[in-house]
């Protein structure tokens, strides 16, 4: 099956019309229309090749809002016509221990997790494409349900990754009521951070670069908002937070949120920038026993938890929609912290 889609060719070439093949509905699989998928930082950071490993051509996009056009005849969860929702994830081995847990992205498995960009495919070292695509075919393992209702479903988009990628660690380090959460960066991941947070019951501190979005971030839903760069609004603050969650996609100073951490609690990154942090200095972790962690996205039961309970208390993302040929216009406006707060390609116009 061949379809539309936008791919760069080289680390050094815009993203541009292509056409690409995909394998025919195989009996556990699930053919998706693509009716929205979201812009990513990690769509940017991967098309201009500024990780290790990038395959090309590169098509990027993992958060995938679609209907379902045919069904392999094993597949029982979802029926054609349905909208669903794929994320960064499109397989795992489904036999380790990670896999038994639920946490597919830590999957121990010789290939580990598939990506739904640049990761395995089964039988030659080519690449899986993504979402910024009319259509892609994916196991219904990996095929998440969606339950919001059907008029702003662009909006819902961004949850598969960007949601995810902040629910998970906000439910394992336990945000939730008589918690001080800190969120650091305000793009797309932060700004679902944020309202997941305020919806989790915590109190929400949110610590941005951009004096502009401070009213954005309290009506995000922030109980109080930071300007990062202004050391002494940040030294009241200092030793207060149950949980720092920080989404920022550049190198900076780390040694300035650790020191906002009470003893024993923890900042978790899930930023992956192109170039290394500034090494944090080991007294701020010693002298209070705090503690640096990171979080890949989500597993799937998670991600389906997620969705529900977004569906049920009406939560989306804030979005501006694009055209499909506008993309590289959107990598530029992301490169400069230019979003409110997530892009999302309308596919109808690739
Ligand atoms: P984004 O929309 O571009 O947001 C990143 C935010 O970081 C910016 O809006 C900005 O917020 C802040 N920022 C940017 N440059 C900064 C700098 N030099 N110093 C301080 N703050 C800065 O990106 P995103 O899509 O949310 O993704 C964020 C990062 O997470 C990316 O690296 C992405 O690849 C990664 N990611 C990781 C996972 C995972 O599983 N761990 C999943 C998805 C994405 P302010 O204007 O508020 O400062
Ligand atoms: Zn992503
Ligand atoms: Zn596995």
């Amino acid at each position: 099956m061949q379809y539309k889609a936008y791919a760069a060719q080289s680390p050094t070439t815009p993203l541009a019309p292509t056409n690409i093949p995909r394998r025919q509905t195989g009996e556990r699989d699930v053919a998706i229309e693509i009716l929205y998928c979201g812009v990513c930082h990690s769509d940017l950071h991967a098309a201009r090749g500024e990780w290790p490993g990038m395959r090309y051509p590169l098509v990027p996009g993992h958060e995938i809002i679609g209907r379902v056009t045919a069904i392999g005849a094993s597949v029982s969860n979802h029926q054609v016509g349905d909208i669903v929702g794929v994320g960064c994830m499109v397989g795992s081995c489904r036999h380790c221990q990670s896999c038994d847990d639920g946490l597919e992205q830590y999957c121990e498995g010789p290939r580990g997790w598939q990506q739904t960009y640049n990761g395995w495919l089964d039988g030659s070292g080519e690449n899986t494409y993504g979402g910024y695509a009319d259509g892609i075919t994916v196991d219904e393992h990996f095929v998440l349900k969606i339950t919001h209702p059907e008029s702003n479903l662009a909006a819902v988009a961004p949850l598969l990754c960007a949601g995810i990628t902040t629910w998970s660690p906000l439910r394992h380090w336990k945000a939730g009521p008589g918690k001080k959460i800190g969120i650091v960066g305000i793009g797309g991941l932060g700004h679902m951070g944020i309202k997941l947070a305020r919806a989790m019951g915590a109190h929400v501190v949110a610590f941005t670069t951009s004096p502009s979005k401070i009213q954005d971030a309290r009506d995000l839903g922030a109980d109080e908002v930071v300007v990062s760069r202004n050391s002494e609004e940040m030294a009241t603050h200092t030793k207060s937070f149950d949980f720092i969650l920080n989404t920022v996609a550049a190198p900076h100073d780390i040694d300035a949120f650790m020191i906002l951490l009470k003893r024993d609690a923890t900042m978790t990154m899930v930023g992956v920038p192109d170039s290394p942090h500034p090494s944090p200095g080991v007294a701020n972790l010693i002298f209070q026993r705090r503690q640096l962690a990171g979080s890949l996205i989500g597993g799937i039961p998670e991600t389906q938890e997620m969705l529900d309970f977004c569906a049920e208390h009406g939560i989306t993302s804030h979005v501006e929609m694009i055209e499909m040929k506008d993309i590289e216009l959107a990598f530029q406006r992301m490169q400069k912290s230019d979003v409110k707060y997530r892009f999302v390609i309308d596919m109808a116009t690739i």
